[in-house]
C-alpha cells in the first residue's frame, strides 16, 4: 500500500494528521460517560471497538487493554484490520458506525496494554559511543562486546506510565562532594532518553529466529526512559542501571500496527564487524520514523531540542526480540523492549541532554529565553514522531510528561 487511503471519516485525510486510515493504532480511551475501553483512532475521533461491529469475538475486548488480541495472533490482527478498513473507507457503513466514533478532544487516554515485561537496549551506535566517551573516555567509548551483542537489561513493567502522567524528580544515592562518603539527594541530572517501544503481540518459548520475533511483534511506540545520571554515574558499574532508570518510562498512548508501517521498512546499517548468524536479518526489519523531541519550561512555549530519525539505529527490534530470547528465555504477550536511546550523526540529532549538553557542560538555549543542562521542575518534555511518505503520515501521537518536585524526604531518611 502507499499513498493516502481515504475515509468518510474527513478529519482523518488531512495530510497533517497521524492517524488516516492507512494507520488505525490502538489506544485506551474513556470519557465521561464511557469506562476505559480498547479503540482505534481515526482522525480527530476514536472508534470504539467495544461497541462496533468488527466480526470480531467481542470477549477480545472485554479488558480495558489490547492482550488478548495481541495474544490471538496475525491472523487476528489482520482480520480486524481489514474489517476496520472497509467499515471506515465505505461510506455504506457512515450511519452505522457513526455513533460509535467519539472525538479524542473529549478523551482521555490510558495504557494501551498491560505491560507485561520491560526490557531496555542500549542499540544506537552514536549515543553508545557518545556516552561512553563522557563516562569511560574516547579510549574505551565503545564496548568490545558492542558491535556483536544487542546489550539490554532487564527493567520493571511497574515504572511504564502512559503519555500525561507526571513525573516525579527521584531521590537518590550518588557520589558525594568527598570521595569516601556518597550522598542521597534529589537527582540534579534528570534527563529524557528518545526511544521507540517494540510490543510482543505472540509469546515465545525458546530461541527464535530474527523473522519469528519479526513476526511476534504486535506494533510499536514512542517511549521516554527518564534517566538520572547523577544516580547513574555512582550506581551502574558492574551490573548496569538501577534506580537510575526506575522512576518512570513514559509511552506515547497508541500502539502503531506493523502493517501501517510496513511501507517504511529500511535496512539497518551496514556492519562494522559481521554478526554471528542467529543476529542476520532476512529482510529490512527497521523503519524510517522521523523523531523530534520538545523541551516547554512551565508557563513557557516549547523549543524543539533534537530531530533524529528511528533508522540510525544499529540493531532492530527483531534483533533485540531473538537475542532475548537466545538463553531460552519465554517472553509473554505485552512485554515492551525500548530500543536505546536513538541519537543520530549530528548534534542536534542526540537524544539525550547527557549527548546535547556533552554532560552538562554545553547547555543548550530555548527559543523562550534561558537554557538547559537538564531537566527542571515544571518542564514539560514532549516526544512526536512519524513515518512520512506523500500527503499522509503515520504519526504516534504525542509521548508527554511533566517533571514535579521530588517529594519531601521523610524523617528516618533524614540525618
Ligand atoms: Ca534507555
Amino acid at each position: 500500500m502507499s499513498g493516502l487511503v481515504r475515509s468518510w471519516v474527513e478529519s482523518a485525510n488531512s495530510p497533517t494528521t497521524d492517524f488516516p486510515l492507512n494507520n488505525l493504532p490502538c489506544g485506551v480511551f474513556s470519557t465521561p460517560d464511557l469506562t476505559p475501553r480498547c479503540g482505534v483512532a481515526i482522525g480527530a475521533m476514536i472508534l470504539d471497538l467495544g461497541a462496533v461491529d468488527h466480526g470480531l469475538d467481542q470477549s477480545l475486548f472485554a479488558a480495558p487493554a489490547w492482550n488478548a488480541v495481541m495474544a490471538a495472533g496475525p491472523q487476528v490482527w489482520a482480520a480486524l484490520r481489514a474489517r476496520l478498513m472497509a467499515l471506515l473507507s465505505d461510506p455504506a457503513h457512515q450511519a452505522a458506525v457513526t455513533p460509535h466514533l467519539v472525538a479524542q478532544a473529549g478523551a482521555r487516554l490510558h495504557l494501551p496494554f498491560v505491560v507485561a515485561e520491560f526490557t531496555d537496549f542500549y542499540a544506537s551506535k552514536h549515543h553508545a559511543t557518545n556516552v561512553g566517551t563522557l563516562f569511560r573516555g574516547a579510549q574505551n567509548a565503545l564496548p568490545h562486546n558492542w558491535l556483536s551483542i544487542p546489550i539490554g537489561y532487564n527493567g520493571r513493567a511497574s515504572s511504564v506510565v502512559v503519555s500525561g502522567t507526571d513525573v516525579l524528580r527521584p531521590w537518590g544515592q550518588m557520589k558525594g562532594p568527598d570521595h569516601d562518603m556518597p550522598a542521597f539527594l534529589p537527582s540534579r541530572r534528570f534527563d529524557f532518553e528518545l526511544e521507540m517501544g517494540a510490543i510482543v503481540g505472540m509469546p515465545s518459548t525458546g530461541m527464535v529466529s530474527v523473522q519469528q520475533a519479526d513476526d511476534m511483534i504486535f506494533g510499536y511506540v514512542l517511549l521516554n526512559d527518564w534517566s538520572a545520571r547523577d544516580i547513574q554515574a555512582w550506581e551502574y558499574q558492574p551490573l548496569g542501571p538501577f534506580q537510575a532508570k526506575a522512576t518512570a518510562t513514559t509511552i506515547s498512548p497508541w500502539i502503531v500496527t506493523k502493517p501501517a508501517l510496513e511501507p517504511f521498512r529500511t535496512q539497518t546499517p551496514p556492519r562494522d564487524r559481521p554478526l554471528l548468524p542467529y543476529l542476520r536479518e532476512p529482510g529490512p526489519m527497521l523503519y524510517d520514523i522521523v523523531l523530534e523531541v520538545a523541551l516547554a519550561p512551565e508557563g513557557a512555549g516549547e523549543t524543539v531540542i533534537a530531530r533524529s530519525n528511528y533508522a540510525h539505529m544499529y540493531y532492530s527490534a527483531a534483533q533485540q526480540l531473538c537475542h532475548h530470547t537466545s538463553s531460552g528465555c519465554a517472553m509473554r504477550t505485552g512485554d515492551l523492549l525500548g530500543s536505546g536511546t536513538i541519537s543520530g550523526p549530528t548534534k542536534g540529532s542526540r537524544g539525550a541532554l547527557l549527548e546535547l549538553t556533552s554532560g552538562g557542560k554545553e547547555p543548550i538555549p530555548l527559543a523562550t529565553g534561558g537554557t538547559r543542562s537538564f531537566l527542571q521542575d515544571g518542564d514539560t518534555l514532549t516526544l512526536r514522531g512519524a513515518a512520512i511518505d506523500a500527503g499522509y503520515r503515520i504519526g504516534f501521537g504525542a509521548c508527554t510528561g511533566t517533571i514535579r518536585p521530588a517529594v519531601d524526604l521523610p524523617d528516618w531518611a533524614k540525618d
